[in-house]
């Protein structure tokens, strides 16, 4: 197959030489070519308004990060085995932002590797072999990630749960067993968590560690109830597991009120993993821990990542910190994110079809129901929707495990006037739904 230039030509690339499993969005896919702010540009030049891309934290393309990465790249990359500024002042840079007793990082390069590691980490440390994941969750798409992941063993091509893996209920306010974000729920979810550590404790096992998103993003958008992380860590720590917060997806600022989402649960987590945005779609992560279960990780044998913490990774990585600090992106995410939700909730007024709008800054889930009392998920029209936006130039996807949810994470470039923007469009597909 020759890739060519059309769509058609790439698609059937992509197909033959690329792996079957490499999926696309979108009924008629898109060729996108460029990208700045929060905009994305198709090979004709059409303008689309990037909704979905939390990667792309500070904007894409944005230029500090672009020259960062351009000049380091010029100059030199090289692996960690010689000493460079670069990874101490990014590493410097990157733990003032946490709680004191995270005071190591270690660097890596995607999400998934980052919760490997995390696991690794933990089973040194606790030398605990059980995992206790949230029902829904993705973690990553290694051995480990998809063993821990819900959403991959329990769906389509999946093998259940492993031997040492425990599912938790998902704390989910709107739809789960408990509802409502009150203390009531939040103990009720945790008593769950409970329920799985004294069964793992009668087998006579121990846990390892305990993984959760501090939002749970692929789960469906969903917003734990206060007090749950709370609970659910002091469980996990007094059966001598250690508790890992996942925050791939939802760090850095995005939740408006703080620059990491497990701060809005008022815990300290033992173990942090950061991804996505950390790079603004450069592949990086990291795994931020404690001095114990850093030196619990000294066993002799070495650890070693070829690309984690080259001095080209670790430049941009401190532009994306220094570009959130300079644009005040945090405060931004508050108030943009603020001011979008009142307006979805003014049209949840107008239209049944929306049962559930929440979020935290500029995280967002709009969950469409048929209806409001048995909550039947609108999958069809979640997905018609979706295409009625990308005709109207806005892109987004679906969530949740029914894909009822319209998933809103948007570059921290969003604006006031994009939040009308997107407004504005959604009254004009709810309208053309009824
Ligand atoms: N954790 C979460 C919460 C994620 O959303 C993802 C990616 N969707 C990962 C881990 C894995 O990250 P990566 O794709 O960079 O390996």
């Amino acid at each position: 197959v020759d890739p060519g230039q059309s769509k058609s030509g790439i698609t059937q690339y992509r197909k033959k030489h690329l792996g079957k499993t490499l999926s696309l969005s979108y009924q008629q896919p898109l060729k996108i070519v460029r990208g700045q702010g929060a905009y994305l540009f198709d090979e004709h030049g059409k303008r689309y308004l990037d909704m979905v891309n939390n990667v792309c934290h500070v904007g894409h393309c944005h230029p500090k990060v672009v020259a960062a990465g351009q000049q380091q790249m010029a100059k030199l990359n090289t692996n960690t085995r010689y000493l460079h500024d670069n990874i101490v002042n990014y590493a410097d840079k990157l733990l003032a932002t946490m709680p004191d007793e995270l005071s190591v990082c270690m660097l890596v390069n995607s999400g998934s590797e980052a919760n490997e590691l995390a696991f690794r980490l933990a089973k040194n440390y606790t030398q605990g072999t059980e995992l206790l994941v949230v029902d829904g969750a993705y973690h990553g798409n290694t051995n480990a990630c998809i063993e821990a992941s819900p959403y991959k063993f329990d769906g389509p091509g999946g093998a259940g749960a492993a031997h040492y893996v425990h599912k938790v209920e998902l704390p989910d306010p709107y739809r789960g067993a408990y509802q409502g974000n009150t203390p009531a729920s939040a103990m009720s979810y945790a008593d769950s968590v409970a329920t799985t550590l004294s069964a793992i404790e009668k087998g006579n096992k121990k846990p390892s560690a305990f993984i959760c998103e501090s939002l749970q993003g692929v789960a469906g958008q969903i917003i734990m109830p206060d007090g749950y992380l709370q609970q659910v860590y002091k469980q996990v720590r007094s059966a001598g597991g250690v508790c890992i917060a996942d925050e791939v997806q939802v760090g850095f600022g995005r939740v408006g009120t703080h620059m990491w989402a497990f701060e809005t649960q008022q815990v300290v987590p033992d173990i942090v993993t950061l991804g996505k945005p950390i790079g603004n779609g450069h592949p990086m992560a990291a795994v931020i821990t404690t001095q114990a279960i850093a030196d619990a990780f000294v066993n002799g044998m070495e650890y070693f990542n070829t690309f984690g913490g080259n001095p080209v990774s670790c430049a941009i990585g401190n532009a994306v910190l220094e570009v959130i600090e300079q644009e005040n992106l945090q405060q931004h995410a508050l108030e943009t994110g603020e001011y979008f939700m009142a307006q979805l909730r003014e049209v949840q007024q107008e239209f049944d079809l929306i049962g559930d709008v929440r979020g935290l800054g500029l995280f967002i889930g709009v969950e469409l129901v048929e209806d409001r009392v048995t909550k039947e998920p609108a999958t069809d029209k979640t997905s018609e929707l979706v295409e009625f936006f990308k005709k109207h130039q806005i892109l987004l996807s679906t969530e949740g495990r029914y894909y009822n949810i319209l998933k809103i994470k948007p570059p921290l470039a969003f604006s006031k006037e994009n939040a009308d923007q997107f407004i504005k469009v959604l009254r004009m597909g709810l309208q053309g739904l009824r």
